[in-house]
């Protein structure tokens, strides 16, 4: 961070990065993306070419000794994060990595000890957290407008674009599946919304012919929460017309947000109590835009990153329970370890 400048290296050319996250960068004052790695020179030199970014590396030591960079985004295939969060930590530079963190919620840990020694700051691209319906519906809850919460509900069952059709549907050992792809995103949204955490979980899943290799392509599951609040999921690929949304029930009302497990800044949220329906006045903003905003705010030591590490972590081990629930058909403890 020099003339206050924010150096972003990109390790992974991916299409996450290049729909939402290099344009979020680039939002922010200061903030450059100066570096893309590739573990292919050629993908990295087009990648670079094809979004305007200065220079292009063919392995994470490369771009790590970049003095230009100060700040890495991952979004490798989910095996990789682990190994290029630790190099990246290593060589002291700050790091937003993508869900789910890693494969094994020891691993996650590893990273975040990792990023707490190396005193760099380390966060979670948790998206969600950072929408404007989310942040009502939390604010909401907190203004008691619906009582106690009791149980809650997540539509979050979409369709795969072919574009993204890949090593989700035919990898396990790049972490693919629905479950390590959405169904933690509900939880850290669930565990953002109502200040809780899971405890435990069942799960049934489905091959409905889009995965192959074993992977799950869609997913129901229940969660009960430390207050004692119940919470389903609904998670899928194959899903071409359902449509996104949440629902938090309490004991005085209810909260509906429509169209909001979703990337764009959209949706609507809803109150429903005895005094009748109430739309909830939204500010919507671009949610990369906030979250590398709020992540930058961290690197100068103000505040924490929208999503942290340690909510990886959380979010990592709902889903590997979750994975555990489907495979053994039982109620799986959900322990973060932290
Ligand atoms: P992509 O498939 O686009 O990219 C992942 C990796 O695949 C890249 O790093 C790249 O490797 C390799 N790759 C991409 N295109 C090609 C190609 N044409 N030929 C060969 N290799 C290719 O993944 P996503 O962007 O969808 O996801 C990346 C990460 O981001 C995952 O961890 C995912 O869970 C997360 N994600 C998070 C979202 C969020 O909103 N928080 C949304 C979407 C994804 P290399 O870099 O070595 O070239």
């Amino acid at each position: 961070m020099s003339n206050g400048k924010v150096g972003w290296g990109l390790i992974g050319a991916s299409t996450i990065a290049k729909e939402w996250v290099i344009g979020a960068i680039r939002a922010q004052e200061g903030g450059e993306v100066v570096a893309v790695m590739s573990s292919s020179a050629k993908r990295a030199a087009e990648y670079a070419k094809a979004n305007d970014i200065a220079r292009s590396y063919d392995s994470v030591a490369a771009l790590l000794k970049d003095p230009a960079v100060d700040a890495i985004y991952i979004s490798t295939t989910n095996e990789l994060h682990k190994e290029q969060t630790l190099a990246a930590a290593a060589a002291g530079k700050h790091v937003l990595c993508e869900k789910p963190l890693a494969l094994d919620v020891a691993d996650a840990r590893e990273m975040l000890a990792a990023c707490h020694k190396a005193g760099v700051v380390m966060g979670t691209n948790h998206h969600l957290r950072n929408a404007a319906s989310h942040g009502a519906i939390r604010a909401a809850i907190k203004a008691g407008r619906i009582g106690k919460p009791l149980s809650a509900r997540v539509f979050h069952a979409v369709y795969l674009p072919p574009h993204l059709q890949g090593w989700r549907i035919t990898k396990p050992e790049a972490g693919g599946g629905v479950i390590l792809d959405i169904t933690v995103h509900d939880i850290d949204t669930l565990r953002f919304i109502l200040d809780d955490n899971p405890v435990e979980v069942t799960a049934m899943a489905q091959s409905g012919g889009m995965a192959a290799a074993g992977l799950e392509d869609a997913a129901m599951s229940v969660f009960r929460f430390k207050s004692g609040l119940i919470a389903q999921t609904h998670d899928g690929f194959t899903t071409k017309h359902a449509g996104t949304g949440i629902e938090i029930h309490g004991t005085d009302g209810s909260l509906f947000g429509r169209d909001v497990m979703t990337q764009k800044p959209i949706g609507a949220v809803t109150l429903r109590t005895e005094k009748g329906e109430e739309e909830l006045k939204l500010t919507p903003e671009n949610l990369y835009v906030r979250a590398v905003r709020a992540f930058h705010a961290a690197m100068r030591g103000d505040g924490l990153p929208s999503a942290t590490g340690e909510d990886g972590v959380w979010s990592l081990a709902a889903g590997v329970a979750t994975l555990e629930a489907v495979k053994t058909g039982r109620v799986v403890k959900i322990n973060p370890g932290l």
